[in-house]
């Protein structure tokens, strides 16, 4: 007991473990921001050269294909020209035999190659590309300029034709520049080369300016990420704190439902009102715990001062030893011992730590038999008491507890019942079940106490004359006694008519 009780929440030595809600909350947050600038990263500056080279690439092929397919129809130079300037392409159709070599659109680009090109790289273009089996894709790096015209002082590119690859996106990187694709194909008169240029923006500038805008953002979040967790976290962690702390009165003995439960959110609120139901019940059986002992202590008292009257007399005054006298002892020694195993019995069914006896025996038989019990009762008091049951009834269940539950119910009947004393219990029938019903002719029970009577330590009206000595225990152990034994119990009352009680438990058939 006193090592359980060190172990409590007010013991300084004991840290509980776990990061608080606010560490949880911003590593969350954090982990979020490096997540998404991570993917940010990867697609904004690590892939980005690499898509916006694959698009061009599909690009160029897509519009080569729009053209040839337009070969020998009128529309092929509109489709050509079309295609040019939708794209910003320069398009150079050139005869196989190299003879002729026509611009597919007028406007020039700059930044493109192709219209300005030697004569001799169209040749090693259209070579390659018939080696290639008709179709080539070409990078095109210009090398340092040149001086061609003294006189005009023109800087003219010389260009040169460095490799053929396949996918280019890949290997661009981001510098950036010219790609040529070609394609030979046929019309009905000759065979032509239709080379398309296309100009790639370099994008070593743009991944860099992103990369800083990143950094800017991320640091942004990083911030934001703390501000916002240690909001959240208040918001969360408050109401919690706040519980701890009148949690902590439990352990003073104080249970007062003290929570607030319109404070916080929906589950601090739902954590409050389940503690403050916990309150409500814990300083109902602490109450009930007091008076159970004042009751218990009272029971116990009148036959011990018995006891100790009747041997004093005994032992002082000659000739009392008397056996009526050391009968009345031997009595009062037996009401003790009942009393205090039925305290122990109450407390071990009450505890949950049983363990169910089973037996078959008649139900029906038990029934009589407490009848016959109930006889001295009857006759002393003038109740009438009966039993009704059309036939035998056998069930396989814990013999004492089952009677002990019936008894409790015929107990509070004849405590309840009205002037004419009268107590009728009924064995009925159901599918599975055996149904005993205590009906009494008192005066009822108020529909919204109907629930409550079940619970433990709960007495309707504290004050009835004759259920003085009511624990409050009764119902709760035949509520505990008939779910053990996975069966049913219940009431209905009617107001100033009486109550039946009744429990039903699985039968044999
Ligand atoms: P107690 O020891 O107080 O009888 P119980 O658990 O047996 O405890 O009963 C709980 C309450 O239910 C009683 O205080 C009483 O008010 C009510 N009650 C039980 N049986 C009857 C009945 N037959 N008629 C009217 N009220 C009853």
């Amino acid at each position: 007991m006193m090592e359980s009780k060190k172990k409590t929440a007010k013991n300084p030595d004991r840290h509980p473990h776990g990061y608080s809600v606010r560490v949880k909350i911003f590593s969350g947050f954090l982990i979020f921001v490096v997540v998404t600038l991570l993917i940010l990263l990867l697609f904004q500056v690590v892939l980005l050269p690499y898509l916006y080279g694959n698009i061009k690439i599909h690009q160029v092929k897509e519009g080569s294909r729009r053209i040839v397919e337009a070969a020998d129809t009128d529309a092929f130079f509109t489709v050509g020209k079309e295609v040019a300037e939708e794209y910003q392409f320069e398009i150079v159709l050139i005869s196989a035999d190299s003879a002729s070599r026509l611009k597919l659109s007028t406007t020039g680009y700059p930044e493109c190659v192709l219209y300005d090109l030697p004569y001799s790289d169209c040749q090693q273009i259209l070579n390659l590309t018939k080696e290639k089996g008709g179709e080539g894709l070409f990078s095109v790096r210009q090398t340092e300029s040149q001086l061609v015209s003294d006189q005009d002082l023109i800087l003219q590119p010389v260009s040169e034709v460095v490799y053929v690859i396949e996918s280019y996106g890949g290997l661009l990187g981001t510098d950036g520049g010219n790609v040529i694709y070609a394609t030979v194909f046929t019309t009905s008169s000759a065979e032509y080369l239709l080379a398309v240029n296309a100009y790639l923006t370099p994008m070593g500038a743009t991944a860099q300016t992103l990369s800083v805008i990143l950094l800017a953002v991320a640091i942004l979040m990083t911030l934001l990420a703390l501000i916002l967790a240690s909001y959240i976290s208040g918001r969360i962690a408050g109401p919690i704190v706040r519980i701890h702390e009148k949690v902590g009165t439990f352990t003073e003995g104080r249970y007062e439902p003290c929570f607030d439960e319109c404070s916080g959110y929906k589950e601090a609120n739902e954590l409050s009102a389940t503690l403050n139901q916990a309150a409500t019940e814990l300083s109902k059986v602490e109450n009930l715990r007091r008076e159970l002992i004042a009751n218990v202590s009272h029971d116990l008292r009148t036959p011990l001062t018995l006891i100790e009257g009747y041997s004093e007399m005994m032992r002082d005054i000659p000739g009392e030893a008397t056996p009526e006298n050391l009968s009345v002892i031997i009595n009062e020694v037996e009401r003790l011992n009942s009393l205090v195993s039925d305290l122990l019995e109450t407390s071990r069914i009450q505890s949950g730590n049983v363990n169910l006896r089973r037996e078959t025996f008649c139900l029906t038989d038990e029934l009589s038999k407490l009848l016959e019990t109930y006889t001295a009762l009857t006759k002393r008091d003038g109740y009438q008491i009966s039993v009704l049951a059309d036939r035998k009834v056998n069930v396989n269940a814990d013999r004492s507890l089952i009677v002990r539950a019936i008894m409790n119910l015929v107990n509070n009947a004849m405590t309840y019942t009205g002037a004419d004393r009268s107590v009728v219990i009924r064995q009925l029938l159901r599918e599975d079940f055996v149904r005993i019903e205590v009906s009494d002719s008192g005066e009822g029970i108020v529909p919204d106490q109907l629930d409550r009577i079940w619970d433990r330590y709960y007495k309707v009206d504290a004050e009835h004359k004759r259920a003085a000595k009511g624990t409050g225990l009764g119902l709760s152990i035949v509520k505990s006694i008939v779910t053990m034994h996975g069966g049913n119990y219940g009431v209905r009352s009617r107001l100033g008519q009486g109550s039946t009680f009744w429990i039903e438990i699985p039968r044999l058939k």
